[in-house]
């Protein structure tokens, strides 16, 4: 796990005004040890890291990217020994976060607290978010000995301890001569509390258009999309793929080699691939761009806004990778605004939802191939057997159940990817309604590329385990 929580006070001197803290996954004890050693180390308190540590793993923290430091010392190695070592600790941790009495007090509350002869008294609560809740209470009697004052009311308002709301301010306007029992003004407070607490749970709807939701895109006679291909390397393609594909994406060192000695074959559907992610080599990128376009390459594929910069700049059209995850209507009007010509939906977006979304510019999926499951800074088989082998695609993680992660890295990123391929290509009358899909080849062989391009043309069966992705489900 990554912590920098030892140097949270260095980080608030940067200038850095908010923490996250990742708890997915992880039980609360461990999310409440976490939270609890974050708000000592800004406090300037010493920190206990080693019960931290202990909850997940006793291999220890990595500062992660913090000092630059990647390599193998940023992967632990979790064991049996570290969940009996959680045990012993956990129940302590418990009272962290099951004791109402630590709750944070941090909703800040203004009171407003009315008192006039012959009316029920009044309570106006009001938080930092626009809602005001008001309780009425009992008439206030006559005083016999002691009138109540603004002092003594404040005192009764101000009890809100076991809430999260902070009592900023409170005014009062009291008729002379009044008297309202303690008890009355406490259940006056705890009614507008509650009812603030009702209001601040609400979920304010988002205006929504309706309509842009859509209608069904393309009816039955709709014809089956065009097809795309993304390789990652150029000698997966064929003189067969690259005459019936669409568009052929390589990424960019690759299309390079193949632009070498001059314009190649099929200059005009060949797309040069960004990078999904850029760390640096950003000049020697833009050179690689220019060449491309000298040997007459016209399209590229970008999946982030820098991408959308550096490739619009050197004149390319430009085509929306996956990246952009977008998933509806709204998505594609901005990204066609950004100058994209085309889009691939995220590899979230189901069938239904795709054909559904409106937009102004042609929409794709992907249909085939062993989706990025993960993308990471630091190459996970660097440290063990050398990178040579992830440009040729070779390298690869084995789960727990045996199941194979092929894993690349390039730009200072590597991918993982999913063991098993995404296949659609039984089920081609589907994929009508939609104006293109993407066949993402990155370990196959060149005669596999090719036999899986005719399936995608003609429909056919796939020999062996495949998945049908996320078409099929609802994400959202
Ligand atoms: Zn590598």
């Amino acid at each position: 796990d990554m912590s920098i929580i030892g140097r949270a006070g260095e980080l608030r001197e940067l200038g850095v005004s908010a923490l996250k803290i990742e708890g997915r996954m992880k039980r609360p004890e461990y999310v409440a040890a976490a939270v609890t050693a974050c708000r000592k180390a800004l406090a300037g308190e010493p920190v206990d890291l080693e019960t931290l540590q202990s909850v997940f793993s006793r291999s220890g923290f990595t500062d992660g990217y913090f000092e630059g430091r990647l390599g193998a010392e940023m992967f632990g190695i979790r064991q049996k020994e570290d969940v009996t070592a959680a045990a012993g600790v956990l129940g302590g941790l418990e009272t962290l976060y099951t004791d109402p009495r630590k709750q944070v007090q941090k909703v800040e509350a203004d009171f407003r607290f009315t008192m006039k002869a012959g009316e029920p008294a009044r309570l106006v609560v009001t938080d930092g978010d626009g809602n005001i809740s008001e309780a009425a209470g009992e008439i206030p009697q006559a005083a016999v000995n002691r009138p109540t004052d603004p002092e003594r009311a404040a005192a009764s308002l101000s009890k809100t301890g076991g809430t999260p709301y902070h009592v900023r301010s409170v005014s009062c306007e009291i008729g002379e001569g009044l008297m309202l029992p303690a008890s009355a003004v406490n259940a006056l407070r705890r009614e507008a509390l509650g009812k603030l607490d009702g209001l601040r749970g609400k979920t304010r709807a988002i205006p929504f258009d309706r309509a842009r939701a859509g209608a069904p895109r393309g009816h039955a006679p709709a014809p089956l999309p065009a097809l795309r291909v993304r390789a990652y390397s150029a000698r997966q393609l064929s003189p067969e793929l690259l005459e019936g594909a669409e568009l052929v994406t390589l990424p960019v060192p690759e299309l390079v080699k193949l632009c070498e000695n001059g314009a190649p074959a099929y200059a005009d559907k060949l797309c040069a691939g960004l990078p999904r992610i850029l760390f640096s080599g950003g000049e020697a990128l833009e050179k690689q761009l220019s060449l491309l376009r000298e040997r007459g390459i016209r399209h590229a594929a970008v999946g982030n806004p820098g991408a959308v910069k550096i490739a619009g700049a050197a004149g390319f059209m430009l085509h929306g990778e996956p990246f952009f995850n977008a998933m509806n209507s709204y998505a594609a009007e901005t990204l066609a605004g950004w100058g994209l010509c085309d889009l691939l939906l995220s590899f979230e977006a189901t069938l239904d939802m795709a054909k559904r979304i409106q937009s102004p510019v042609p929409l794709g999926l992907t249909a085939y191939g062993r989706l990025p499951l993960m993308t990471v800074r630091n190459c996970p088989v660097k440290s063990f057997v050398g990178c040579a082998r992830c440009k040729k695609g070779e390298n690869f993680l084995t789960d727990r159940r045996g199941e194979i992660l092929y894993t690349s890295c390039a730009y200072g990123c590597s991918e993982i990817l999913n063991p098993v391929p995404l296949f659609m290509g039984d089920r081609l009358p589907e994929l009508r309604g939609l104006d293109f899909v993407e066949l993402r080849f990155s370990t196959e062989s060149p005669e596999e590329c090719g036999k899986l391009f005719e399936t995608y043309r003609s429909g056919g069966e796939f020999h062996g385990k495949f998945t049908r992705g996320l078409l099929y489900k609802t994400v959202l």
